[in-house]
């Protein structure tokens, strides 16, 4: 944390992709000091274009996608910190927050670091040009086109069956490993038009256009393809949920509520991290709730019956609740934005 003195916030949000920056626009557009400790280079950052995302163009990409995100929250006043997150501890009611190094004291912390797609070893075509990792964002440009899929297990032969919703040519490679799928799976499998090539793949030809063209196979075949999926699992990003007891799911996910509310008081967790559909629009959902929820646990007022007889009623000089620095931005961004409209008139 070296690019800001401040080092207490209201929220830290750790994972710095559209699940952790939605999360953190609402908190801090809430009114609530938010830090972002990302360490990028997410799954969002991989995409070639972007699907899915109403009012965002194919032409712009995961990297495109995530800077006009980031410019966005810290122009409503979050702080970003390009930083890897190495430990959180509960001190009070609170929490520290530990980055190379550096700690943050916050009150409530969102958990955003999403998973790691396992990567199948090469030959391999460039990501999104060949290679894709999001079936339900890709089936589409896969549409009556010669089809791959990668792997040994379950849901590798559910993938090549759902592909067959898409295109009837359909290939699943094995890549010299043995089918671990189960056998209502297999039975399943023989029933649909589908080709288990069990080779493994020894080259890779790419066309003018940069895509995928075919791969060469140890037994001296090739075979055509516009693209397809790896499934060799994923890798959760879910040390820090570990060690702080949220609860997890076998397959590594952190248990939440509808909120994004993990088992542990003060911690939440969104996107790609919490088990549901990995896309972006979910992911924003998911930060958007969590972030709402936050402002609803956090914000002062109104003061209940208990606190007013706990604390008195509320003093005019304790409104508003929001903090200076976040005031002073929030009426810089409104006093832009009216002089923009006048500009414009
Ligand atoms: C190749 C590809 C293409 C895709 N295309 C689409 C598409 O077109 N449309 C669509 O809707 N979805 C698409 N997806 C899925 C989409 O990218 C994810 O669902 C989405 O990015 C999830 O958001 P997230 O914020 O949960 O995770 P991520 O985007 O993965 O962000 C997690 C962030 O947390 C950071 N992090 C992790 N651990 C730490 C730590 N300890 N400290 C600090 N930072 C940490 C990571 O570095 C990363 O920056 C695609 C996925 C891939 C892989």
């Amino acid at each position: 944390m070296t690019d800001s003195d401040q080092s207490t916030y209201d929220v830290a949000v750790v994972g710095g992709g559209p699940a952790g920056l939605t999360a953190a626009l609402y908190t801090t557009r809430l009114g609530h000091d938010t830090a972002i400790i990302d360490r990028g280079v997410g799954r969002a950052a991989m995409m070639a274009d972007t699907h899915n995302v109403i009012g965002i163009t194919e032409d712009v990409s995961g990297t495109e996608l995530l800077k006009t995100a980031r410019e966005q929250v810290q122009d409503y006043g979050a702080t970003y910190h390009r930083d890897f997150v190495t430990g959180i501890e509960r001190e009070g009611d609170g929490f520290l927050v530990e980055s190379n190094g550096a700690v943050c004291e916050v009150d409530r912390v969102v958990l955003a670091t999403g998973f790691s797609d396992e990567r199948p070893d090469p030959p391999l075509p460039p990501t999104g040009r060949g290679l894709h990792y999001c079936l339900h964002c890709d089936a589409y440009m896969f549409v009556d086109e010669s089809v791959y899929v990668m792997g040994h297990g379950d849901s590798a032969a559910y993938v090549a069956m759902i592909m067959l919703n898409f295109t009837d040519e359909v290939d699943l490679l094995l890549r010299g490993d043995d089918p671990t799928w189960s056998d209502e799976t297999d039975r399943m499998l023989r029933a649909h038009p589908i080709d288990v090539i069990d080779e493994e793949i020894t080259g890779m030809n790419k066309g003018p256009d940069g895509w995928l063209e075919s791969f060469e196979f140890e037994d001296g075949s090739v075979r055509e393809y516009r693209g397809g999926f790896p499934m060799y699992g994923s890798e959760y990003n879910n040390e820090l949920a570990a060690d702080l007891g949220c609860d997890l799911n076998d397959d590594g996910t952190v248990v939440v509520d509808d909120h994004g509310r993990t088992s542990v008081d003060g911690v939440y967790a969104v996107g790609d991290l919490v088990p549901g559909h990995n896309q972006i629009p979910v992911a924003m959902g998911q930060g958007a709730k969590a972030g709402i929820a936050i402002h609803m646990d956090l914000r002062a007022f109104p003061r209940s019956v208990e606190e007013i007889e706990e604390q008195g009623p509320v003093d005019p000089d304790e409104v508003p609740a929001v903090s200076q620095s976040l005031r002073e931005t929030a009426r810089a961004f409104r006093d832009a934005e009216a002089a923009e409209s006048a500009a414009d008139d």
